[in-house]
């Protein structure tokens, strides 16, 4: 196997501490910044992180300068709707008007009018934008994503989602998670159970032979999925091989996080209007909150309370839920600088959301989201005069190089 050493780094966040917690209550210290380091690498993972003084005597076959720069694990966005066709700037013209984002679903428009544009792309199309997207995900040191479908709302167009992402899988120099998201709306002219039954008779059943989804989704909310289809869900995919993991509380508290937490699902989503009960469902688990900060910013509403959910014990992560309707940025930075500034969290909370919480909400700590030695080598090293910069210096990218499983995938230092 051969051996990369990664010299000159002013500063590595190695999240050690923050992995030992199992990313419960973060603290700065729990971040083990290690000044003046290197890293050694031995072909796809991490075999040595230490400071300069102490690394070991040995010959490597490549070498890597970091000029200076800041390295932390890879970025993690837990949360993404990356594949989809057509925009809706129509709409946030119109939200601007006034209208809300439930009136503007109610009147055809939302997620159905993306459905629209998505069913109409062709598969090849959708591959198309999904790598562009990931090339600029890249560019930010994102180095693992998930992402679902849920715009094709048909048994062909689901399917059609999700080989594309498959697609992605293959080609692509991120890892990518890959979830089904059938329950994300209702469509047009079909009752609602008919349509619950086939996303349990027919798509599900497919989807766990073709293994096409690591996650199965739900949108449970106010004009959405209500318990009792969520639970016959969640149930199917369960006996299908899939991972859980909901979109739950955005508007209204329907019991779906604490469904979710007695399905043992790897996370819940959004948890704008989280109950009490929500949150004590939560804390007494290993479910990861996965918070959206961007949707908030976006749709002009209330911040989920992280601040609440972090005291309490809960596990919690922030993704950018990029998508053509309530969040169209893919920038995970600038979710921690709104975590900080809207939700009241620690510098040491945030930056856990965007890398070892992350990895725990996708179950994939054990492979990610820390530097320590085992771990695989995905590394993003950053332009900045220290750490604390990453989310003060906010909208602008500071990445320079990035390392998936050992190797350079952006070098531009
Ligand atoms: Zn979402």
């Amino acid at each position: 196997m051969s051996q990369t050493l990664i010299s000159n780094i002013s500063q590595m966040v190695t999240f050690q501490g923050v992995a030992k917690k199992r990313g419960r209550r973060p603290t700065l210290q729990d971040l083990g910044v290690i000044e003046n380091s290197c890293i050694i690498l031995n072909g796809e993972k991490i075999q040595w992180v230490g400071p300069k003084k102490k690394l070991p005597k040995l010959s490597v076959q490549k070498k890597i300068d970091a000029k200076g720069m800041v390295c932390f694990p890879g970025l993690i966005d837990a949360h993404t709707h990356l594949v989809f066709g057509g925009s809706r700037e129509d709409e946030f013209a119109m939200r601007a008007q006034g209208k809300s984002y439930l009136d503007i679903a109610k009147s055809g428009g939302g997620i159905l009018s993306t459905v629209q544009s998505t069913q109409s792309a062709s598969l090849k199309s959708l591959i198309q934008f999904g790598k562009k997207r990931l090339q600029y995900a890249r560019t930010l040191g994102v180095t693992a994503i998930e992402m679902k479908s849920g715009y094709g709302l048909t048994v062909k167009d689901e399917l059609k989602m999700l080989h594309a992402i498959a697609q992605l899988k293959k080609t692509e120099k991120t890892h990518i998670v890959s979830t089904f998201l059938g329950a994300h709306a209702f469509p047009k002219n079909m009752h609602q159970n008919a349509y619950t039954l086939l996303i349990c008779e027919k798509m599900l059943p497919e989807i766990g032979r073709k293994k096409l989804a690591d996650f199965c989704d739900v949108f449970i909310d106010s004009g959405f999925f209500n318990l009792a289809q969520t639970k016959k869900i969640l149930l199917t995919a369960q006996k299908n091989g899939l991972h859980l993991r909901i979109h739950s509380d955005e508007f209204k508290a329907l019991g779906g996080t604490e469904l979710a937490v007695s399905f043992k699902a790897k996370s819940v989503d959004h948890l704008i209007a989280i109950s009490k009960k929500g949150v004590l469902a939560l804390k007494n688990s290993d479910t990861v909150a996965t918070l959206l900060p961007g949707t908030s910013f976006f749709l002009g509403k209330p911040y989920a309370p992280a601040r609440k959910l972090i005291d309490a014990g809960v596990v919690v992560c922030f993704a950018t839920d990029f998508n053509p309707g309530s969040s169209t940025t893919q920038n995970l930075p600038f979710m921690t600088t709104l975590a900080m500034t809207q939700m009241k969290v620690t510098l040491a909370e945030a930056l856990s959301g965007i890398t070892y919480n992350a990895a725990k909400s996708l179950g994939l700590e054990q492979e990610m989201g820390s530097i320590e030695a085992g771990k695989l080598a995905n590394l993003a090293f950053f332009e900045i005069p220290n750490f604390k910069y990453f989310p003060y210096h906010y909208g602008e990218n500071f990445c320079k190089l990035v390392i998936w499983k050992g190797k350079p995938v952006v070098h531009l230092a």
